[in-house]
């Protein structure tokens, strides 16, 4: 869970503070990736994140949006965050140069369970943009590489030219996790699957005792990874998945990403799938 008290005073997360963007990235058409560094050093020092906990970036004039931090939760000088243009924020965003400043609150939310999951095998299923949540549980895994079993990276993207850090999956793959990259609809030149992330399960033979699953991407993917894990003997209680809602605060106020009990921003955006069963099927709530 979030710890905001825990935090330093200067690093509080309803103060925004002042970061320069250090690198832009383009990942694909309509998404880029945003180094940013912390103007005030000792902020900079405190600040600390874990997997799957997200930032709001504030550009004033425009406002603020909720946007997942997708770097190594243990580097310290740099926070990424992958961002796709949806509206008046991140229009605003893509316009900015290296440089320039925004403000950051955060970090916000829950996080994946990378520390319970020790000794587990994990299944980490991600369309889109869904995998940027996920890199930093990645990195994790990377860096305590022997406290887990097998590692599977189910990965889909609507065509080849919408798939995220690929230039990264090679490195992974050194590191025996296995990458398996789907696709909606293939090109001329593409030789790898063709088909939704779910159904990458089919080719999967699970220890489902062991195994847990994270997964972040549209509701309706997670719906059927959810499905296939569950078929497949993976208990409920060792499910995972990222939701997002229409946020505003970012602190449990104003109730704009209320979903039945919890508020996505606080008790979430991860959650254990036993706490969101009985809303998951439901749209728009
Ligand atoms: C916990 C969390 C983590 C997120 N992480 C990322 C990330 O890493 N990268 C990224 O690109 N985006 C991420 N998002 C989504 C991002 O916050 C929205 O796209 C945001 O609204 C963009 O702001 P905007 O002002 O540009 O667009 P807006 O003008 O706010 O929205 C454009 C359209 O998208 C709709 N919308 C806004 N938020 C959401 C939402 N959460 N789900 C569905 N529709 C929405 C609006 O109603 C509107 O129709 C995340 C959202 C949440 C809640």
């Amino acid at each position: 869970m979030t710890m905001l008290l825990d935090q330093p005073k200067n690093c509080q997360p309803w103060t925004a503070h002042s970061a320069r963007i250090v690198d832009i990235r383009p990942e694909v058409p309509g998404v880029a990736t945003y180094d940013l560094v912390l103007d005030d050093p000792q902020v900079a020092s405190a600040y600390r994140f874990r997997p799957g906990q997200f930032n709001m970036l504030y550009l004033p004039g425009f406002g603020e949006s909720a946007i997942s931090i997708s770097s190594d939760p243990a580097r310290h000088d740099v926070l990424s965050h992958t961002v796709r243009v949806a509206g008046n924020v991140t229009q605003a965003l893509a316009k900015q140069k290296v440089g320039d400043r925004i403000a950051v609150r955060g970090p916000f939310g829950s996080d994946w369970p990378v520390n319970a999951c020790r000794g587990h095998d994990i299944v980490l299923a991600c369309g889109g943009i869904g995998l940027a949540p996920l890199r930093p549980a990645i990195y994790h895994i990377l860096n305590h590489r022997e406290d887990y079993g097998r590692v599977i990276v189910l990965y889909g993207a609507r065509t080849p030219g919408d798939l995220l850090y690929t230039a990264e999956f090679s490195a992974w793959r050194e590191k025996k996790l296995e990458v398996e990259v789907s696709v909606d609809v293939g090109t001329p030149d593409w030789k790898g699957h063709i088909g939704v992330v779910p159904v990458l399960f089919y080719r999967l033979r699970l220890q489902p005792e062991r195994t847990s699953v994270m997964s972040c991407g549209p509701e309706i993917m997670m719906r059927f990874v959810v499905f296939e894990a569950l078929a497949r003997k993976v208990r409920p209680e060792n499910i995972y998945v990222s939701l997002e809602r229409n946020m505003s605060c970012g602190m449990g106020f104003c109730g704009h990403c209320q979903m039945g009990p919890y508020f996505v921003c606080k008790d979430g955006p991860v959650f254990n799938f036993r706490q969101v069963e009985p809303y998951f099927h439901l749209e728009d709530l």
